[in-house]
């Protein structure tokens, strides 16, 4: 089974949010923790969809 870990805090999580937040924008998944945070006032934040184990 694959593993996706968070792509700030690298760990790895049940539910993870595929999302781009960065300049120049690629697309990475993130934890719900971590994309609370980018996503606060960041123009660059776009969600793609949500990714269960
Ligand atoms: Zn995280």
């Amino acid at each position: 089974m694959r593993k996706k870990v968070c792509e700030r805090c690298a760990k790895d999580f049940n539910t993870m949010y595929r999302v781009k937040y960065k300049t120049p924008q690629e697309w990475v998944f993130l934890c719900k923790l971590c994309l609370l945070e980018v996503k606060t006032n960041n123009a660059a934040y776009r969600y793609g969809g949500t990714w269960k184990r």
